[in-house]
């Protein structure tokens, strides 16, 4: 089975995280940009999969040519090869047309399985796999927690509320999966240096007869990008003996009891 994880770059998640007010897109230059904490697991669920039968791992990611190195991380974690759809049209695509775009590389390569995270740290859209199922027309195991396969079928669980659900789909097929699943592995030295050698597709909107202006597929729009304000000062109490009618009366006030 040919798998592949979808990995995207993000700046640094403890790291502060701007929006630029000029272009609405996230400041990459704001911060460190790293591999998404939540495509690493992804990363490493598909290699311990890799581990149980005759599978290989790709990775892919629509990014800027400043995601290589990101990229290269998930080929020195051990993914065999990489694609990336990297093109100027795509600057500030919304969650559509990066669905569109992923979906038609995932078609050419052929996957059988298409492996993401449920949510990204900067974009937090959480829906793009579930887009891209769409796309393909394939079942989508949303939000595991534990990752099986066989020929023909994957399965896993998803926590819910009340209890576990155990899910099988027939292949081909997507899954998101959450921060249940174990930390990364790091790249060791042999793994970097074998990632400079390893194959990069890298693919354009034209390799993949995808038109970034073709309004009759629904796009997003953004009509205005604001600065969040400063938030205020809360209150404090200090305990006097009258802390507890303080705070009830707060809440009151508030309209919250
Ligand atoms: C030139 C260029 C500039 C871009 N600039 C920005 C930017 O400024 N800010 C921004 O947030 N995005 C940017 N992107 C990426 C793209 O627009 C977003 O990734 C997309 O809208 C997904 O939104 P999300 O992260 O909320 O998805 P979610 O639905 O939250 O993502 C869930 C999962 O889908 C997968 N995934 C998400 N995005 C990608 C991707 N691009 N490639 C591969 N797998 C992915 C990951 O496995 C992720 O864990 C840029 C892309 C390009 C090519």
């Amino acid at each position: 089975m040919r798998i592949v994880v979808l990995v995207k770059e993000v700046p640094d998640t403890f790291g502060e995280r701007k929006i630029s007010l000029e272009t609405g897109l996230a400041d990459r230059a704001a911060s460190d940009p790293v591999l998404d904490e939540i495509c690493e697991r992804a990363v490493e669920a598909a290699l311990a999969l890799a581990g149980t039968g005759d599978h290989t791992v790709d990775v892919m990611s629509m990014a800027p040519e400043s995601a290589v190195a990101s990229i290269r991380k998930g080929l020195a974690m051990g993914a065999e090869a990489a694609v990336h759809i990297n093109d100027p049209a795509l600057l500030g695509a919304d969650l559509s047309l990066t669905a569109e775009v992923l979906a038609k590389a995932i078609e050419r390569e052929n996957y059988d399985l298409v492996v993401a995270g449920n949510l990204s740290t900067d974009g937090n859209g959480g829906v793009l796999p579930a887009m891209i199922a769409e796309w393909l027309d394939r079942p989508h195991l949303t939000q595991l927690t534990t990752l099986e396969a066989t020929d023909s079928t994957v399965s896993g669980a998803r926590a819910s509320d009340d209890g576990v659900l155990n899910l099988t789909a027939e292949l081909p097929a997507v899954v998101s999966i959450t921060e249940s699943f174990p930390d990364a592995r790091f790249p060791n030295f042999k793994g970097i240096m074998a990632a400079k050698k390893k194959p990069m597709t890298q693919l354009t909107l034209a390799d993949l007869g995808v038109n970034a202006e073709d309004f009759s597929v629904p796009r997003s729009i953004m009509t205005q990008v604001a600065e969040c304000p400063p938030r205020e000062a809360g209150i404090k109490v200090t305990d006097d003996g009258s802390a507890a009618a303080q705070l009830a009366d707060y809440l009151a006030q508030n309209k919250l009891i």
